[in-house]
């Protein structure tokens, strides 16, 4: 049975003395929900404090990004291993963000992937289409090449432990979101994608919606079948408005 998730990516935002009020906050509102599980992104900075708050409550902790590199002379970096080290549970990878600003190819992905999963670590792991490329109607092959060239490469027990988050990139921080309709429509392909090579398998993975979800939409994308759930940015940094969205199920 897949799970239905809402996890939020706080991004570069919050001082670490103001993100563990934020996480506090969303512990403190999550009390009385069922049927979905939390997880919060935070920077880098904030993985141990917050980490701490969130203890025993269930929330899952995630880190936005992970090192591509197991260790060595990459200054700046920081490695799954590092991150398992402080309890980290979850990692987004392959965030719009990151492949746009970052130049993270699908070859730098897969072995931030792998090297999440040798350390225990879940995969968040984005895909999605700009908007050229939707225009062009070419969504559909753009993000089969994102899954076949990253999640493909991972074996069975391992992909049983990824997430995918479908984000199209003109619905990042734009307000404009994905009906219910496309969201459902790319969902589904991406789980058709995914049960050529894993079967069944694929019937298990959460495959989460990213893009301007907020509580007046949440509703009804997460009506539909292959939608288990959203990855928050913006809205997530309000702990009424994830909560929300988190009760929509
Ligand atoms: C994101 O960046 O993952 C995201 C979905 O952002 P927003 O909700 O702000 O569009």
């Amino acid at each position: 049975m897949r799970i239905n998730i809402v996890a939020g990516n706080w991004k570069m935002n919050t001082t670490v003395e103001e993100g563990v009020k934020l996480v506090s906050e969303t512990v403190e509102k999550s009390k009385d929900l069922s049927n979905v599980k939390l997880i919060v992104a935070p920077p880098f900075t904030h993985l141990a404090s917050t980490g701490a708050k969130i203890k025993g409550t269930g929330i899952g902790l995630s880190s936005q990004n992970c090192a591509s590199e197991a260790k060595g002379a990459y200054t700046g970096e920081v490695s799954a291993e590092m991150l398992a080290g402080i309890n980290v549970e979850y990692a987004i990878i392959g965030h719009s963000e990151r492949r746009e600003y970052y130049n993270e190819s699908n070859e730098i992905l897969l072995k931030k992937i792998k090297l999440a999963l040798a350390n225990g670590i879940s995969p968040i792991f984005c895909v999605g289409e700009n908007l050229n490329e939707r225009e062009e109607n070419r969504h559909f092959e753009v993000i089969k090449k994102q899954i076949e060239e990253v999640v493909f490469y991972t074996d069975e027990n391992d992909f049983e432990k990824i997430i995918i988050a479908y984000e199209p990139v003109w619905a990042i921080g734009t307000g404009k979101t994905a009906t219910a309709e496309q969201a459902q429509e790319i969902h589904s392909y991406i789980r058709k994608i995914l049960s050529k090579k894993f079967g069944k398998k694929a019937e298990n993975t959460s495959i989460l919606y990213g893009g301007s979800c907020k509580p007046e939409n949440a509703k009804e994308i997460f009506s539909k079948p292959d939608v288990d759930g959203g990855l928050i940015g913006g809205a997530s940094l309000n702990a009424d408005d994830f909560i929300a969205i988190a009760k929509s199920f």
